[in-house]
C-alpha cells in the first residue's frame, strides 16, 4: 500500500440517539473512501483520495455521555458535534459541548455542527436558524443531514478534510 502522507483524529460527540454511530458507519462508506478498518470498537478509521491527495481519517466515538468535563486528551484534530433535528434537549446538549470545546478547553480547531436526521421532516423541533445563530456564536460550520438516507454524508466529510488540511496549512 502506498503511504498514508496524514492522519487525522476526529472526535464525535453528541447525545445519545442522536446518529453518532450511524454517521460513522455512514463516513466508511462514501465516495471517497477507499478502504477502511472497523476493528469492532468505537474508533474507526477510513482513507480518503482526494485532489491525489491520501489521508486517513479516525473517527472516535464518545458515546451517549453529556460531556462531564473528563475529556483530558484534546489532541483530536477536529470535532464534530451531533443532535438531533427532531430533539431539543440533544440540541441543547449539543451547544454545551461547543461551549465547553471552546471556552472550557480553549481549542480553535475546527467543529461541525451536525444537525441530523433531516428526513423526519414532521418531526422537526430545532430550526435551521436556531442552530445558524449557535455555529455562529461559536465559530462551527453547520451541516443538516441524514445518516439514514445519506444525505450530505460525503459532502460533509470532505469539508470536514478540507478545514483540517487548511487549520494545519493556511493558504
Ligand atoms: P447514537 O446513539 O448517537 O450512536 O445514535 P445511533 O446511530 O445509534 O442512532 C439512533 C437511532 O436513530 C437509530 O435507530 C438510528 O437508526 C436512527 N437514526 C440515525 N440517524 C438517523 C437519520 O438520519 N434519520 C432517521 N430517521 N433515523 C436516524
Ligand atoms: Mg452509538
Amino acid at each position: 500500500a502506498e503511504p498514508v502522507s496524514s492522519y487525522f483524529k476526529v472526535l464525535v460527540a453528541g447525545g445519545p440517539g442522536t446518529g453518532k454511530s450511524a454517521l460513522i458507519g455512514q463516513f466508511m462508506n462514501t465516495e471517497f473512501a477507499d478502504s477502511f478498518d472497523d476493528d469492532g470498537t468505537a474508533e474507526k478509521t477510513v482513507t480518503i483520495q482526494l485532489d491525489g491527495y491520501e489521508a486517513a481519517m479516525e473517527f472516535i466515538d464518545y458515546g451517549d455521555f453529556v460531556d462531564d468535563g473528563s475529556i483530558e486528551d484534546l489532541n483530536y484534530d477536529a470535532y464534530i458535534v451531533i443532535y438531533s433535528v427532531t430533539d431539543t434537549v440533544s440540541f441543547n446538549v449539543a451547544g454545551d459541548w461547543i461551549h465547553k470545546l471552546r471556552h472550557g478547553r480553549g481549542t480553535d480547531r475546527p467543529i461541525m455542527l451536525v444537525g441530523n436526521k433531516i428526513d423526519l421532516v414532521r418531526k422537526r423541533k430545532v430550526t435551521i436558524e436556531d442552530a445558524r445563530e449557535l455555529a455562529k456564536t461559536y465559530d462551527c460550520k453547520l451541516w443538516e443531514t441524514s445518516a439514514t438516507l445519506s444525505h450530505h454524508i460525503d459532502d460533509l466529510q470532505i469539508a470536514l478534510l478540507k478545514r483540517i488540511r487548511n487549520k494545519l496549512n493556511p493558504e
